[in-house]
């Protein structure tokens, strides 16, 4: 079935979904969850695997093309890679890739690319041991890079992005280390600059270090070079100039990428999210378990879009954060 595409009120056509599969996690990284965790949802709270594939269906009924999986970190998930394969038959959808910290990699590499998985992006925020441990608070980077390298073997896997959260006073020692990363392995590494939705609620303006330092620092010792640009993609991509490897920046907060937004973001406990800052989410949980037809859900959805911010105010002086950290909304 097709359905009308789904546009906002500033005349953006939604294409990409995020879906949260569970609160939980297994890392407590510095720049989004406290260390001692968060109060996690109930397990009737969250979605059910039936309730997200109607949801995704309807979605893709409505012109959203891509889907990625994240949470909390979506490996916990019991069955995880059972609900990708359900996802990835969903009709309309062009692409499910998954968000992981790869802790579980080595484990469900191999399930998650039979389901049909497209793209995945692991989380990496140091190449030393003892660095790596103070940013996530668990002793895991041999885990995690042991995780890498068994998904780098299936062919199907590739092109395999690394995320790196970018924060002053940390990331710099890890620049050129992830640079020489980039040249040497088949991965992507991608600089995230550190966005106000942190457990601690400690975020400052000037622990953002911007893509424009980073990318600076890397052309002065291997020349970049911009590569074509995707007007809907968050990254602005660079090639080494002689050829080896890619890298890339996102910068939400320095360069901000509003205005090309498609994207909408569903919780694990079904809460419809226009922006990462919103401040008002719609209960799509609510609306389902009372009963609703898929078409009551559709006007719901289509009235919550319609609305989508028309950019975030990070960046201007009464700027609230939103009670949800990255976690609890999913990154
Ligand atoms: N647990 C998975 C992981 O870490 O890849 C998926 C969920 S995580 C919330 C998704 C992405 O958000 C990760 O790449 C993480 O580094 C990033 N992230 C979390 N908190 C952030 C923040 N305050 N600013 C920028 N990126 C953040
Ligand atoms: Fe967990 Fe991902 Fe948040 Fe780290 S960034 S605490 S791995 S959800």
């Amino acid at each position: 079935m097709v359905r009308d595409p789904l546009h906002d009120g500033h005349g953006r056509r939604i294409s990409d979904l995020r879906v949260s599969v569970t609160d939980r996690c297994n890392f407590r990284c510095q720049y989004c969850m406290p260390a001692e965790g968060l109060p996690w949802l109930e397990r009737a709270e969250v979605l059910s695997f039936e309730e997200i594939e109607r949801l995704v269906t309807l979605l893709a009924q409505m012109g959203v093309e891509e889907l990625r999986l994240t949470g909390g970190e979506p490996l916990v998930r019991r069955d995880f890679p059972a609900l990708a394969a359900r996802l990835k038959r969903v009709p309309g959808l062009r692409e499910v890739s998954v968000t992981t910290n790869g802790f579980l990699l080595e484990r469900d590499a191999e399930a998650l690319v039979a389901a049909g998985v497209d793209r995945f992006n692991v989380s990496v925020d140091s190449l030393q041991r003892d660095r790596f441990y103070e940013q996530t608070r668990r002793d895991a980077l041999e885990r995690v890079l042991a995780g890498l390298e068994h998904l780098a073997t299936f062919p199907e896997a590739h092109p395999i992005k690394i995320n790196a959260v970018a924060i002053r006073g940390f990331t710099e020692d890890e620049v050129l280390p992830f640079a020489r990363f980039a040249r040497e392995h088949p991965y992507e590494v991608r600089f995230i600059e550190y966005m106000p939705l942190d457990g601690d609620r400690s975020w400052k303006a000037d622990q953002v270090l911007t893509g424009a330092e980073i990318r600076a620092a890397i052309h002065a010792v291997y020349p970049l070079e911009p590569a074509a640009r995707d007007p809907h993609a968050t990254a602005r991509v660079h090639r080494f100039a002689d050829g080896q490897g890619r890298i890339g920046f996102i910068n939400p907060v320095s360069e901000p990428f509003c205005g090309d937004c498609n994207r909408i973001r569903l919780t694990a406990d079904g809460r419809l999210r226009t922006c990462l800052f919103s401040l008002h989410e719609t209960d799509l949980r609510a609306v389902m378990r009372a009963g609703a037809t898929d078409d009551e859900l559709e006007r719901t959805i289509r009235s919550a879009v319609w609305a989508k911010e028309l950019k975030h105010h990070v960046n201007d002086p009464g700027f609230v954060q939103p009670k949800r950290t990255m976690s609890a909304i999913g990154g």
